[in-house]
C-alpha cells in the first residue's frame, strides 16, 4: 500500500489551487524560459548551489527530458518551473507568466516519483481528488477522470483502490490524475523510477503515444539513458556540484512516432553515445 508522503500532498495541492482554464494551445510557442537561473539552499552546514546559471528554452509541444546524476538539480529546476520554489537569482517565465501566475491559472500537471495516491479512495476518487479541490461539479469531475483514466489504459479500474493495482497502474493513475487537470505542461520527475524494466518500457511507449496524442509539452526527469533518448525530442544532460546544463541534444534524427525498436537503430545509439559522454564530463569535473 503506497501512503502519500505528506511533502508530496502539500505539493501537489499547491500545484492544483487557482482558478482560471488553462492557456488555448494558440498561445506562446515557448513554454518554459530560462535565464541564468540559479538557486542556492542555505543549509545549516554551507549553502547548497542546486542550479547555477541555467540557460534553457521549451518549445511548444516538445518532450524534454531531463538527466544527470542524483544531486544535479533536477528535482530543484521541475519544483522551480513549478513554482514549488524560488529562484536565488535569474529570470523564469512559464508561457511568459511568473510560475506563480502559471499556477494560479493551473498550467501545469506534475507527477511525482511515488504515486502518492490515498489508499481509502477509488481510483476514480484519487483522480478526482484536485478537480473537487477545483470546485468542479461532480458530474464533471467524474467524466474528466473516466476519459483520462481510459488515455491511460486504465477502464474498468475505476472502482478499484490503490493498493489493489501494481506499480506501473498506480503510477498511470497519478498520470491520469495530472492531465485531468487539462494542463498545457506536464511535469514528471522520475516516474518510472521505481519500477522493474520490462514494466518500463511499456509505460514508455504509452507515454510517447499519449504525448503525441494529446500533443502536451512535457518535461520529464530519469536517469535513465534509453528511457530519455526513446521519449525526447530533447536531452538536457545536467551535473552536480553545482548543478548546471552540460548539452542540450536534439533528437530530431529519430521519428516522432516511436516503437520500441527504435532503439535498435544506429540514430539512437548516436544519440545515446552523446548522452553518455556528456554524463562522463559531469562526472570527471566531480572527481
Ligand atoms: P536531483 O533531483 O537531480 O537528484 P535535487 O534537485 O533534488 O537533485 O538536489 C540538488 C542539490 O540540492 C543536492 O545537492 C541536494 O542535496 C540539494 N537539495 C535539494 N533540496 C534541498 C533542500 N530543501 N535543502 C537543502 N538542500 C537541498
Ligand atoms: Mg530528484
Amino acid at each position: 500500500m503506497t501512503f502519500p508522503n505528506p511533502q508530496d500532498v502539500r505539493e501537489a495541492t499547491a500545484a492544483r489551487q487557482g482558478s482560471g482554464p488553462a492557456i488555448s494551445p494558440a498561445a506562446s510557442p515557448v513554454v518554459v524560459e530560462a535565464r541564468k537561473l540559479s538557486l542556492v539552499y542555505p543549509t545549516a552546514d554551507k549553502p547548497v548551489t542546486a542550479l547555477s546559471e541555467v540557460d534553457l528554452t521549451i518549445a511548444r509541444g516538445d518532450f524534454v527530458s531531463l538527466i544527470g546524476p542524483s544531486g544535479c538539480g533536477k528535482t530543484t529546476l521541475l519544483r522551480v518551473i513549478a513554482d514549488l520554489e524560488r529562484p536565488t537569482s535569474g529570470h523564469i517565465a512559464i508561457e511568459g507568466m511568473t510560475p506563480e501566475q502559471a499556477r494560479l491559472k493551473r498550467l501545469y500537471g506534475y507527477v511525482f516519483q511515488a504515486p502518492a495516491l490515498y489508499p481509502w479512495r477509488t481510483v476514480e476518487r484519487n483522480v478526482m481528488l484536485p478537480l473537487e479541490i477545483m470546485g468542479l461539479p461532480k458530474a464533471e469531475r467524474r467524466q474528466r477522470a473516466r476519459e483520462q483514466l481510459e488515455r491511460v489504459g486504465l477502464s474498468g479500474f475505476e472502482r478499484k483502490f490503490p493498493w489493489q493495482l501494481s506499480g506501473g497502474m498506480q503510477q498511470r493513475v497519478s498520470i491520469a490524475r495530472a492531465l485531468a487537470l487539462q494542463p498545457d505542461l506536464l511535469l514528471m520527475d522520475e516516474p518510472f523510477g521505481a519500477l522493474d524494466e520490462i514494466t518500463r518500457d511499456h509505460l514508455n511507449l504509452h507515454l510517447t503515444q499519449l504525448w503525441r496524442a494529446t500533443g502536451k509539452t512535457c518535461v520529464f526527469v530519469t536517469h535513465s539513458i534509453a528511457e530519455a533518448v526513446f521519449l525526447s525530442t530533447r536531452i538536457v544532460v545536467m551535473s552536480p556540484r553545482p548543478g548546471r546544463i552540460l548539452d542540450v541534444i536534439d533528437c530530431d534524427s529519430l521519428p516522432r512516432e516511436r516503437t520500441l525498436d527504435i532503439r535498435e537503430s544506429p540514430e539512437f545509439a548516436a544519440i545515446a553515445h552523446r548522452v553518455r559522454e556528456g554524463l562522463k564530463e559531469g562526472h570527471s569535473y566531480d572527481d
